[in-house]
């Protein structure tokens, strides 16, 4: 049996967080060995490459990241040139401006390993299962892998395990989207319909175009991923009208019984932006180019028998001009905006605390739940508020917030940082977490529609779309930092941090929530 020791530090995924967090890790002089499905950098990212982001490139671009990126051992034989910090990316240049360069720089100037199209199957305890405790904490992490396509099925049968100090789960939730069933399972028939659902942000205006010109699409949820697919569809539409070509059909199906919420405040909205969507997407409910329907519940899915035929029946109930009654609809595609769940069963065997509504790390779960906050403050939280029993196992980046729908990067990357200085034995840097704010907070997620072509939003918008709304923020980034918490052990048992950065950490603390909204972002399931 294998000790700890001198074993890599896996990390799942290599998505921005993931990368992240190898970067903090290979500053530590730890050696992260990483572990993505895709066929690259940014796979998940990369799948909605055509959306832009809602937080500007200062915000986009983890610090370590950065260093290693700028530094001249970086390995790279082009110069890395910071982007303009002020432009809102899209999930594509993101990719390509940022996290492809971080990737090479991380295997070329750091010593990381990256291994792609390799899903991690399953994560243990080598030699304990879950219910096994005696001599558990000494132990390394398995890993089991298996290589093949990146579709999640399976591989080509190559499966292989590898064993880690210590594992870090930035597999994000992309990859598992909430079914259409409003009580969170699979609605009748949706297995046998895969063929007709097209995911929640599908690329309408570019690479699947041709699958939506001139068809029938049902866009499901109420989230801002509903919102960009329902006015991609109407855009769409309106190019078709001007060609003289087949009109494409939209219906919107909400669970609840009025979409005021997504349309917001309109003119008087305290963020321009997003009074802007919601006005756009009211004008095209209004004048009929989206079929509205309320109250939905969605209670089966009956594709047609014919192999060849291109149409789904959706069968329930809904609301019609004030009326319940029976829905019978039949469509080509189906767009479901109703969120992502974490994947939890690769982890069975690990001692997880998870909250049960959020299926988050516990300690951070109050901060972020839905049920909650429709625009709650979200503390600065590190190594310390994502610890689980079984130590120096981490859930982290998108996953780290469950079901929650409100993640975000500058989040994710402090997370990273505190992790991989607890995991270096530093524990008073693990414990003074910062959180340099995004002056937007999250409720800015529209501002990408009003960024001009180049994606550029100015100072003017920037501070008004934090004034006096509810998830307010101060003008300029802060500093955030919350209280360190008793003095903790190294997670896999290492030397404890010195007295001198104790002292340090314990003076920087400063408690102050701060404030990210959480609510309707990607939509959440049953919506
Ligand atoms: C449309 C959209 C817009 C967003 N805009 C913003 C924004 O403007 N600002 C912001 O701060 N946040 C934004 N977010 C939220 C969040 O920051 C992103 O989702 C971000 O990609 C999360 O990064 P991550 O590294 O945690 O996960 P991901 O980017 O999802 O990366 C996870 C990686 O893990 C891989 N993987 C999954 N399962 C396995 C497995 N079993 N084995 C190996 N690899 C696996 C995936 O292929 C993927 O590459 C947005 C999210 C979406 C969906």
């Amino acid at each position: 049996m294998t000790t700890a020791q001198n074993l890599p530090v896996v990390v799942i995924g290599a998505g921005p967080v993931g990368l992240a967090a190898a970067a903090h890790l290979a500053e530590r002089g730890l050696e992260p060995l990483v572990i993505e499905a895709g066929d690259g950098a940014g796979a998940a990212v990369a799948q909605w490459g055509h959306v832009r982001l809602f937080s500007p490139w200062r915000y986009d671009v983890d610090a370590a990241a950065r260093r290693l990126l700028t530094s001249a051992g970086a390995g790279r034989t082009e110069p890395w040139s910071d982007p303009e910090p002020d432009t809102l990316p899209t999930g594509t240049e993101l990719v390509e401006q940022y996290l492809v360069p971080l990737a090479d720089a991380l295997v070329n100037g750091a010593g990381a390993q990256i291994r792609y199209r390799t899903r991690v199957l399953a994560v243990t305890k080598d030699g304990a299962d879950r219910s096994r405790s005696l001599g558990r904490e000494r132990l390394p992490y398995l890993v089991r892998l298996a290589t093949g396509p990146a579709d999640g099925s399976g591989g080509t049968g190559t499966v292989e395990e590898i064993r880690a100090q210590a594992v870090i789960d930035a597999s994000g939730t992309y990859g598992r989207p909430n079914p259409l069933g409003t009580s969170g399972l699979p609605t009748l028939g949706e297995p046998e319909s895969a063929r007709f659902l097209a995911g929640a942000l599908p690329d309408v205006l570019g690479r699947d175009r041709d699958r939506f010109a001139g068809r029938h699409t049902l866009v499901v949820g109420m989230g801002h991923s509903a919102a960009n697919t329902l006015l991609s569809l109407v855009e769409l539409a309106e190019q078709e009208a001007a060609q003289g070509a087949p009109v494409s059909r939209i219906t919107w199906a909400i669970r609840g019984g009025s979409p005021r919420r997504l349309y917001g405040g309109g003119t008087g909205d305290d963020l321009p932006a997003r009074g802007l969507l919601g006005t756009r997407l009211r004008d095209a409910v209004e004048a009929g180019r989206i079929e509205l329907l309320t109250r939905v519940a969605i209670d089966r899915l009956e594709p047609s028998t014919d192999p060849a035929g291109d149409t789904v029946r959706v069968l329930g109930s809904a609301r019609r001009d004030g009326d319940d009654g029976a829905l019978d609809l039949t469509v080509h595609h189906i767009a479901a905006a109703t969120g992502f769940r974490p994947d939890l069963a690769m982890l069975r065997e690990v001692r997880l605390d998870l909250d049960p509504v959020v299926e988050a790390p516990r300690r951070i779960a109050p901060l972020i739940d839905p049920n909650l906050h429709s625009c709650g403050t979200v503390p600065a939280h590190g190594e310390a508020e994502l610890t689980h029993p079984d130590a120096g196992f981490y859930l982290v980046g998108m996953k780290s917030y469950g079901r929650a729908p409100t993640f975000l990067l500058a989040t994710g990357y402090e997370q990273v940082r505190s992790i991989a200085a607890a995991l270096a034995g530093d524990r008073a840097a693990a414990d003074a977490v910062e959180l340099n704010l995004p002056e937007t907070g999250v409720c800015s997620s529209d501002l990408a529609l009003a960024a001009d072509a180049d994606g550029r939003v100015s100072p003017d918008e920037l501070a008004a779309s934090g004034a006096g709304s509810c998830c307010a923020v101060p003008a300029a980034p802060q500093q955030v930092s919350i209280g360190a918490p008793p003095a903790r052990a190294n997670p896999l048992g290492g030397a404890p941090a010195d007295a001198a950065s104790a002292a340090s950490a314990a003076s920087a603390a400063s408690a102050g929530p701060v404030g990210f909204s959480t609510g309707v972002m990607h939509g959440r399931s049953g919506d």
